[in-house]
C-alpha cells in the first residue's frame, strides 16, 4: 500500500494572491520593467488586455506566443495588431549562443542576456522503449536564476556561485524559446520542471509571477499539474508560502540524515524534519502530493541505513509521497554515482512508497541534472556580485 491518499492527478491546485512576502530575496515589485516600454513575456495576459484594449487581441498575441511563435516578426499575427503591440511591449533581448544535441535527443539551449548573463535550458523527449522518441511528450527544464548560491555539493552549477535572479521575462522568454525549438522540430513541450540552474524559492515572487503567466488559460495555458518545481527548501517560510503556487513540489532532500544532508545541501535550514514538517502542511492544506528527490553517490547517500532514514521521515506524511531516484551525473571529481540505485528503489518501495528512478538524459551533451553550468556567465563575470540580491 502506498503511503497517502491522494494521487498526483487528483491534486487540485488553488490560486493565491500574489504578495511579496518578508524573506523573498527581492524588494519592490520585481516584475514592473523599468523600461517605459515593457517586455511582453513579462505580461499577464490581464494586463496585455490592459494595454492592447481588448482581451481578444492580447489573447491573438498570446496564441502566437504559446505556440513558439514570434508575434513581432510579419504574418504572425495580423499587421494592424502588430503594429499596435510594437507600441506597447517589446520582445525579451535575448540569444540563443549554442545549442547542443545529446545522443538521446536531448537539446541544451544557452542563451544569453543584454547584460552578458547567461543560462543553459534543457528540452528533454520522453523515450519509448529504450530509444525511440516521443514527441508528444517533451519536458523543459527552465533556470530561475544564473548560477545558484545553495553550494550543494554534486551540482556543477553550485561552482558558478550566484550571479542574478532571473526576472519574470526572463523565465517565460526562456519558455518560448523552448515552444519555438520544440516547433521547429516538430515536436509538443508540454511538461515544464524548474529543475535547471538556481533555487526557485531564491527567487521566488518573480518565479512565482512567471507560474500564473505560464499557466493562465489565456496566456500559455500549461496546466499546474505539468509544471514541477523543484526546491531544497531554503528557509521554513518559503516552504510554507508555496501554498497555492499553480505546480507540482518536489523536495530536492538527498539524504533524509541531518549531518549528511548538511554536507550536501548546505541550506540555511539545517532541521530536516521541520522541513518535512512545512512541507506537511502544505500539501495536507491541499490535498497534494509530495515528490521526493535523492540525487544518489556512492556510498555518500546510498546505503540502507539512509533509506531507512528517508522511510521514516515521511512515515506519517499526511498525503502521498513518491520518491524520484536519481544517479549522480558525472561532474564533481570528488564523487561518484550511486551503483546501489535498484537496490535502494527495492527498499523504498518495500517500505509502501511509490519510487521512481529517472535514467540519465544528456550526459553526453553535459545537459543533464546537476551539469548545468554557464561557461558564457563564468567568463563574464568572472566574480559574482558580493550583493546576491536580485537586479532588475
Ligand atoms: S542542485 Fe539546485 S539548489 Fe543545489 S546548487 Fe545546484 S542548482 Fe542550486
Amino acid at each position: 500500500m502506498l503511503h497517502g491518499d491522494n494521487p498526483g492527478d487528483r491534486a487540485r491546485y488553488r490560486r493565491a494572491p500574489l504578495l511579496p512576502t518578508e524573506d523573498d530575496t527581492t524588494a519592490a515589485p520585481p516584475w514592473s520593467e523599468t523600461a517605459a516600454v515593457p517586455i511582453v513575456h513579462g505580461l499577464t495576459p490581464a494586463e496585455l488586455s490592459r494595454h492592447l484594449d481588448g482581451p481578444g487581441r492580447a489573447r491573438q498575441v498570446f496564441r502566437a506566443l504559446s505556440s513558439g511563435a514570434d508575434p513581432f516578426q510579419p504574418a504572425v499575427i495580423p499587421d494592424g495588431l502588430r503594429a499596435r503591440l510594437t507600441t506597447v511591449a517589446r520582445p525579451q533581448p535575448l540569444e540563443i549562443r549554442a545549442r547542443t544535441v545529446a545522443s538521446d535527443g536531448t537539446t541544451k539551449l544557452a542563451l544569453s542576456f543584454e547584460d552578458g548573463a547567461a543560462l543553459e535550458c534543457v528540452l528533454i523527449p520522453a523515450l519509448r522503449g529504450d530509444r525511440d522518441l516521443d514527441p508528444t511528450r517533451v519536458t523543459l527544464c527552465v533556470s530561475s536564476q544564473v548560477g545558484c548560491a545553495r553550494g550543494c555539493r554534486f551540482c556543477v552549477t553550485a561552482t558558478m556561485g550566484l550571479v542574478r535572479n532571473l526576472t519574470v521575462s526572463e523565465i517565460v522568454a526562456q519558455v518560448h524559446v523552448g515552444l519555438a525549438e520544440a516547433r521547429r522540430r516538430g515536436w509538443r513541450l508540454r511538461n515544464l520542471v524548474f529543475m535547471g540552474m538556481g533555487e526557485p524559492l531564491d527567487n521566488a515572487v518573480n518565479v512565482r509571477r512567471a507560474l500564473e503567466i505560464l499557466t493562465d488559460h489565456r496566456g500559455f495555458g500549461f496546466a499546474p499539474k505539468h509544471i514541477t518545481l523543484s526546491t531544497v527548501g531554503p528557509r521554513l517560510g518559503a516552504v510554507h508560502r508555496l501554498a497555492g503556487w499553480p505546480a507540482r513540489i518536489a523536495w530536492s532532500l538527498h539524504a533524509a540524515l541531518p549531518r549528511i544532508r548538511a554536507r550536501l545541501v548546505p541550506a540555511p535550514h539545517p532541521d530536516v524534519a521541520a522541513l518535512a514538517g512545512a512541507f506537511a502542511d502544505v500539501c495536507a492544506a491541499e490535498r497534494r502530493p509530495l515528490f521526493v528527490e535523492m540525487t544518489l553517490m556512492d556510498g555518500v547517500n546510498d546505503r540502507d541505513e539512509d533509506m531507512a532514514a528517508a522511510a521514516a521521515l515521511f512515515d506519517s506524511f499526511p498525503t502521498e509521497v513518491r520518491f524520484n531516484l536519481i544517479a549522480m551525473n558525472p561532474g564533481r571529481a570528488d564523487l561518484r554515482p550511486s551503483p546501489r540505485v535498484a537496490r535502494c528503489q527495492d527498499l523504498l518501495q518495500a517500505a509502501g512508497f511509490f519510487c521512481s528512478v529517472r535514467p540519465p538524459r544528456g550526459q553526453d551533451a553535459d545537459a543533464a541534472c546537476g551539469q548545468l553550468v554557464d561557461r558564457l556567465s563564468r567568463i563574464a563575470t568572472a566574480t559574482p556580485p558580493a550583493d546576491s540580491a536580485p537586479r532588475e
